[in-house]
């Protein structure tokens, strides 16, 4: 599985600007986190994209990362409160700047991610 490239046809909203969505710097463009996918508004459709799995965002296992941003307790999921954001095969959860990964009860730390 590599990159992903299929439209939602049934998508309403346009992402822009102020849209309530938050825009993240991905590879010199603008994309906007929405339920868990990464939006990018390409002329009259919106491409799903991935947030690669290099340099910047490694998919390591972390496990002595542990920033506080949130309780040791917290397990991310749907709905837990942060965004999903997916990278290469997996979801992660945007906090504070970077991405978490649940994995075997504690969060792996794959890397920054930009918002704008
Ligand atoms: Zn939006
Ligand atoms: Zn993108
Ligand atoms: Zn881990
Ligand atoms: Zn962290
Ligand atoms: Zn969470
Ligand atoms: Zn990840
Ligand atoms: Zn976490």
């Amino acid at each position: 599985m590599s990159h992903h490239h299929h439209t939602h046809a049934e998508h309403q909203h346009r992402h822009g600007e102020g849209c309530g969505h938050t825009a993240i710097s991905h590879e010199g463009h603008t994309d906007y986190l929405h339920d868990g996918h990464l939006h990018h508004v390409h002329g009259d459709h919106t491409d799903e994209h991935v947030l690669g799995v290099g340099e910047a965002n490694r998919a390591d296992c972390t496990p002595s990362h542990a920033c506080g941003a949130h309780e040791k307790a917290h397990t991310h999921g749907p709905g837990c409160g942060h965004e999903g954001v997916p990278h290469g095969d997996h979801t992660d959860y945007l906090v504070a700047g970077h991405l978490h990964h649940p994995h075997a009860g504690h969060c792996d730390d794959h890397g920054g991610v930009q918002t704008r």
